[in-house]
């Protein structure tokens, strides 16, 4: 395991992980190289775990290469670079095409696909359990999936068009019971939970996986 090592005055030995989650190892003049090994084999767990959340908070930006992944719907899809004169991204299933441009081609595509897919769904559910929302507006927020105001107008985070389906459907239903309920009260997540029996596995989902639908930010 590399590591960057200070020593110093000091009597213990202290083991940091830094925001570019690399092992920072605080230690005292004298003490051996092998003492400092082992006390960071003992720590290898939770340097793991350490680093990991690090990396997991702090997640790379695209790089729009060819051969990068993008996610859509849950799955990863590789970038493929063209030369031909076609405009913007296209998607073929399989493979995301693009011959320049990145961002702003991912953001569009991913708005325009978010319309497409997801909306039609918000107006099945409302639809379909009789929820009443006023107007539906698209954004991409950095730390809201979605929001509901107190005249129900519903904020819906087109990024989420990363994610699998149901996770879409959890945030657009967790909405629209908002339409009802304007806190997380037991009633709020009774009717959630009456739509989508299960919902806990999205809200995991976004939980643990989400911060990659910010990557392309
Ligand atoms: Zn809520």
């Amino acid at each position: 395991m590399d590591y960057q090592l200070i020593r110093s005055k000091r009597k213990t030995l202290s083991l940091q992980i830094n925001n570019n989650a690399e092992l920072i190892v605080r230690a005292p003049n004298r003490l051996s190289v092998k003492k400092i090994d082992q006390f960071i084999d003992e720590k290898s767990s939770w340097i793991d775990k350490k680093s990991s959340s690090i990396r997991a908070n702090k997640p790379h930006k695209p790089s729009y290469t060819e051969g990068e992944k993008f996610l859509y719907l849950g799955c990863e899809y590789p970038l493929s670079i063209n030369t031909d004169n076609a405009k913007g991204l296209r998607f073929n299933g399989e493979i995301f095409n693009l011959n320049s441009g990145g961002k702003q081609d991912f953001l569009a595509w991913y708005k325009a696909s978010f319309k497409k897919i997801a909306l039609p769904r918000l107006e099945y559910y409302a639809k379909k359990h009789q929820f009443n929302c006023n107007q539906v507006r698209l954004k991409s927020q950095k730390t809201l999936w979605g929001s509901c105001s107190g005249t129900n107008n519903i904020n819906l985070n087109y990024l989420l068009i990363g994610a699998p389906i149901s996770v879409i459907d959890y945030v657009i239903v967790h909405e629209l019971c908002h339409t009802i309920h304007k806190n997380h009260s037991k009633v709020f997540w009774d009717l959630v939970m009456q739509i989508l029996p299960n919902y806990k596995a999205s809200k995991r989902w976004l939980k643990d996986e989400g911060y990659k639908l910010h990557q392309i930010q």
